[in-house]
């Protein structure tokens, strides 16, 4: 595996490379839930790129990003061992040297859900990931169902600002106990741990209350806060039952939906989803 750091040694090194091209591009603190996004990728094309760079802009000031977690020695370490081709870590004066002032907004589907709750967190997620696409010319790029707000506006801006590109959908990975993995689980102690499995089982209440027949989207939204509200560590920001694309919140009866929610556990925030009424879970 190459390592490299600078725009420069990225393009060199990425000139070499066999096409199809796969991308990851990550945070790092790696769990299983990046490593299978580097399987499919490695399953799919010729060679895979990954990158690893906590985007400060799409930090808001009071977020956690002074306290993201870091351990490049063993990200890499788990990278070596998938056989991925190339790793880019690029540095924050690199991305955004000073006299930045580029962005790239994606409008509505960032206003609901996370844009809401995170102001300008979108900008930042839209922009960065246009300069990596940009540096690395993947063929396919590779993101996780678990941030599915962030696929959709990735989506929407490769597509509209013509990438030649494919955006994979990945599924999410979870603990035993249905908690998605993430890097800042690692931030829950024991009982925050435990107590952090309420979302995917709120998730699941709903799910089943789908399947039983359940179709009134208020419904479905009050079954989640319930099953969240069991927790005394959980703390709800939002339960929503959205339309998968545009991401518009729900009234009255549902089909096909994206039930997602972000609860503070602790001081940890978290997010999850699920999409019910799919053709092939329906
Ligand atoms: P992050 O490092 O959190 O920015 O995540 C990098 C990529 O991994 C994004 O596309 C995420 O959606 C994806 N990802 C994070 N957690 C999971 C998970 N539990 N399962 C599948 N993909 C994930």
């Amino acid at each position: 595996m190459k390592v490299v750091h600078s725009l420069q040694e990225l393009r060199m090194a990425r000139g070499g490379l066999p096409g199809p091209l796969g991308f990851v591009p990550t945070m790092g603190y790696l769990h299983e839930g990046h490593l299978s996004l580097v399987r499919r990728a490695k399953s799919e094309c010729a060679s895979v790129a990954v990158s690893i760079f906590v985007n400060p802009a799409q930090f808001g000031p009071s977020e956690d990003l002074a306290s993201y977690p870091v351990d490049l020695p063993r990200d890499q370490a788990l990278l070596e061992r998938e056989a991925v081709d190339l790793l880019w870590i690029p540095t924050a004066e690199q991305m955004y040297p000073a006299g930045f002032q580029t962005w790239v907004t994606v409008e509505e589907l960032t206003r609901p859900l996370e844009g809401e709750h995170r102001p300008g967190h979108f900008r930042g997620v839209a922009t960065v990931v246009a300069k990596l696409f940009n540096a690395v010319q993947p063929d396919r790029a590779y993101f996780g169902l678990k941030d599915a707000q962030q696929l959709a506006v990735v989506r929407r801006m490769a597509q509209d600002l013509d990438f030649p590109l494919e955006v994979v959908a990945c599924p999410t990975v979870r603990e035993a106990d249905g908690l998605a993995m993430s890097s800042r689980n690692s931030r829950l102690n024991p009982k925050e741990r435990q107590a952090a499995a309420v979302l995917y089982r709120a998730l699941s209440a709903a799910r089943q209350a789908y399947a039983g027949g359940e179709r009134e989207s208020e419904a479905l939204r009050r079954r989640m806060a319930e099953m969240l509200q069991t927790e005394p560590l959980a703390r709800i920001q939002y339960v929503s039952v959205a339309d998968p694309e545009t991401l518009a919140e729900l009234q009255g009866e549902v089909r096909r939906a994206l039930l997602s929610m972000a609860v503070f556990v602790g001081k940890t925030r978290l997010i999850d989803n699920v999409i019910v009424g799919d053709p092939e879970t329906a």
